[in-house]
């Protein structure tokens, strides 16, 4: 008998359902590492391994997985807030099937800084990222209307505009460059909080909703508007969901698809394991109405770039042809994409 870490991550949700306040946490945080653990815990068992080896598993969790993989217990499907996800270690396992769409991908174009959330400077990005074999990223910090994640003035954004120029001097000889992005805050209304003016300097712009977003009221009207906003260019994690908290907005994604394929707007694949947004079935729907796509990491810590393989396995599974994934373009012919808009 065994669990996958997708079974175990939903037990370790439904224990912070059950569990006193202060082990809540504990078993939340948990339940959102497992998903994100790059081995499956049934082999680090079978290797004869301890599960304490897994980050965020401690002795007494340890033990209670240990127990619910002797006993497979019982348990009905999941809330709609836990549906629909992969786990980092099938992504992998997916990947390393088709280490072509590895070696080929050229950009991860999501990812944040101090400048925003981030916990490392633009620097810092850029080294880990070339590292990882990459020819460009994109730094996407957040705009003003975000506050809790310190979202930038224009004149920070200017700031920024000024060191990134600076890391490029830096790098001229390695080929690699930087791209100054941003995650512009989009209202339910389409508008975004950063007038266009201060958009012009800008190599790419994702637009994300945060506000918002435990409606499950049809929101096919929020979307379209984003999408007819010709001030930026991807529609960032476009559901807005998070494992075991929100289920995500509900819209009519055929028509959300249609016109974004209308207009040319590229929607997201945002690799972070609670996020999965859009997740495989939907990422072939944008695909089958001729959507462009956009992977990217949305990495606050360097450890979050390796989550590219949950965007890869998910063009794979959705059946996206390169042409159509931005990622695979080069940063010259992203940037005459981003001219086109
Ligand atoms: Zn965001």
């Amino acid at each position: 008998m065994s669990l996958t870490n997708l079974q175990i991550a939903d037990l370790l949700a439904r224990s912070a359902d059950q569990a006193e306040s202060y082990r809540q946490r504990a078993y939340r945080k948990a339940s959102r590492s497992a998903l994100a653990w790059v081995e499956e815990a049934r082999d680090v068992l079978d290797g004869g391994r301890s599960l304490t080896e897994l980050p965020g598993v401690g002795d007494k969790l340890a033990r209670r997985i240990e127990g619910w993989m002797n006993q497979a217990p019982e348990v009905g499907d999941p809330p709609e807030s836990r549906t629909g996800f992969s786990t980092r270690s099938v992504s992998s396992a997916i990947v390393e099937g088709h280490p072509e769409w590895r070696e080929a991908i050229n950009a991860d174009l999501q990812m944040h800084t101090t400048y925003s959330d981030g916990t490392v400077s633009i620097e810092g990005m850029a080294e880990a990222a070339r590292a990882l074999g990459y020819s460009y990223v994109a730094i996407t910090d957040h705009s003003q209307g975000l506050k809790v994640a310190g979202g930038m003035t224009p004149d920070e954004m200017r700031m920024q505009a000024r060191e990134i120029a600076e890391v490029n001097d830096a790098l001229s000889d390695s080929g690699f460059r930087v791209l100054h992005a941003l995650e512009m805050n989009i209202a339910p209304s389409g508008e975004g909080d950063t007038d266009p003016g201060d958009l012009e300097g800008l190599d790419l712009v994702l637009g994300s909703f945060h506000s918002s977003l435990q409606t499950d009221k049809d929101q096919t009207y929020r979307y379209l508007a984003a999408v007819r906003n010709p001030n930026f260019h991807v529609l960032g994690h476009p559901r807005g969901r998070m494992y075991g908290t929100r289920a995500g907005l509900h819209a009519n994604w055929k028509k959300v698809f249609a016109e974004a394929a209308k207009v040319g707007k590229a929607v997201e694949i945002d690799c972070n394991p609670n996020r999965q947004d859009l997740n495989a079935e939907l990422a072939a729907r944008a695909v089958e109405a001729g959507c462009y796509i956009s992977i990217g990491t949305d990495s606050h810590y360097i450890h979050e770039l390796d989550y590219m393989d949950m965007g890869i396995a998910t063009v794979l599974a959705a059946g996206a042809p390169r042409e159509r994934i931005l990622n695979y373009m080069s940063a010259d012919e992203l940037l005459a994409w981003v001219a086109d808009r």
